[in-house]
Formats: C-alpha cells, structure tokens, sequence
C-alpha cells in the first residue's frame, strides 16, 4: 500500500487532535467488534441467526414480543459478558486528558461507559434502562437478566410487556440525545469517526455537520465508507491500534 504511513498520519492526527478545542467521538458498531460483539451487517455471530426486521423493530416489538425477548436475552448476555477494549480505553482517557468533549455512539452496549467515558450520548438509546409499553413504569436491568425462557416476553404487573430503553427500527431518535448530539456538533471543531461506515440515518449526519461547519474530520475505519468526500485524515486500520498510540501521543 502506497501513502502516508501509520506514524505519519498519526502524527497528523495528533496536531489536530492538539489543536481542536472541542473535539468529539462519532463511533458505530465498529468499535466494540473487537470486544466481541458482532455487527449485525457483518456475517457470523447474533446476526447470522436473526432477523433485524423480526427482532429489532418496532413492528415486531408490537406484534411478535416473545421473538424480540428470545433475541433480547441473548444480546444482553452478549453485552454482559463484553469487557470496554483498547479503543473504549482510549477515548475514556482522551476525555479525561481533557482532548475530548463527548463520545457520541449508535451503540446500545454500555461499553463506553465501562471504560470510563463520562459524556456519552447514546443516539441509539441503551440497555441499561427499561420500562413497561403500557403503564410507563420503569423496570431495572439486573431483573431484566434475571428473566428465563419460559418468561418471555417480560411483562410488568400491569400486564404490558417491558421493554428496552433502545430505540428499535421504525422508531425516532430520543429527543434528549437528538439535542445534545446536535449541541455538540454545533460546538465541535473535530471529529473522531469510529468504527462506523456512516449507513445508518439520521445518525451518519453528525459528521458531515462538523465538516460543513469547518470541523477537521479524522475517520478511523475499516474499508471503504459513506464518509470518503468529508475525512481529512483517514486510517484504514483497527481503531483498538490507532487510538491508543492517538491517545499517547496527545499525553493521555
Ligand atoms: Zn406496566
């Protein structure tokens, strides 16, 4: 492969990095592969034995509860057992260094937050909170595990069926994190994309908006992307090396 080198755009990405005053993560299902949890557009894993329309929407939440709580289950045992990898690691200590405002990520997984992000907006929603469809009561994760087969689908006292806080296809952004998604991004004068190939709407706006409004754009991904014609500085190679020697380099 011809082109800058890994150290050179490394260097480049640190100077902007160094030079950006607010600064924030854009990151995908990407970045918590390497912890083991698959995306779904990739073969193998979860997905090769569901059906995102039959478990991830809103139509099937309605129409078929038991189906989305089967699959549920095993997310969630999934994300229990998925430990924050070096690029988690890495945007918690960018953060902490004071070199990053905001994580903002389309993941459901908590994992920024184990790693020890403090400002992470979850487009996506997270399945750290749940509440009943009907009465609105809310309900706690940990009971949310402790839910068997023969259960499904969880149901409240009142009889609906619990749910995830997590935003399912056919449904909108949560209003709060559509808010502070687009504060940040008004504010922002960089952005890290993450393990993300900018597919998914309206989320995969975020970066153009920095670009239009002069952000430097600096996309750590595998393969091509929607986000060719935006990034200024783009590494094509595993966010879990490029972040932490980004991270070291700006003295986290
Ligand atoms: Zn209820």
């Amino acid at each position: 492969m011809s082109g800058p080198t890994l150290e050179s755009l490394i260097e480049q990405a640190a100077e902007a990095l160094l030079r950006a005053r607010h600064a924030v993560a854009f990151t995908g299902a990407g970045v918590s592969v390497p912890s083991g949890i698959p995306d779904f557009r990739s073969p193998g894993g979860l997905w090769s034995r569901y059906d995102p329309q039959e478990v991830a929407s809103i139509g099937a939440l309605k129409g078929n509860p038991r189906r989305v709580w089967e699959f549920l289950v095993e997310a969630m045992d999934f994300f229990g057992r998925a430990r924050p990898n070096p690029a988690h690691l890495a945007l918690a200590a960018l953060e902490r260094a004071g070199r990053l405002k905001a994580v903002i990520t389309q993941n459901i997984d908590g994992l920024h937050q184990a790693a020890g992000s403090r400002e992470v907006i979850e487009f996506h929603g997270g399945c750290e909170n749940f509440y009943c469809m009907r009465c609105k009561t809310p309900h706690a994760a940990a009971a949310a595990r402790a839910v068997t087969a023969a259960d499904l689908p969880w149901r409240c006292a009142c009889g609906g069926v619990v749910r995830p806080d997590v935003v399912f296809f056919g449904e909108g952004i949560p209003a709060q994190a559509m808010e502070s998604a687009r504060r940040h991004a008004f504010a922002a004068d960089l952005v890290l994309i993450v393990g993300t190939s900018g597919e998914v709407q309206p989320a995969n706006q975020i970066p153009v908006q920095i670009k239009h409004g002069g952000g430097v754009v600096v996309e750590i991904n595998l393969g091509p992307t929607l986000y060719r014609d935006v990034t200024d500085i783009r590494f094509d190679a595993p966010a879990e090396e490029v972040l932490p020697r980004l991270a070291s380099r700006t003295h986290c």
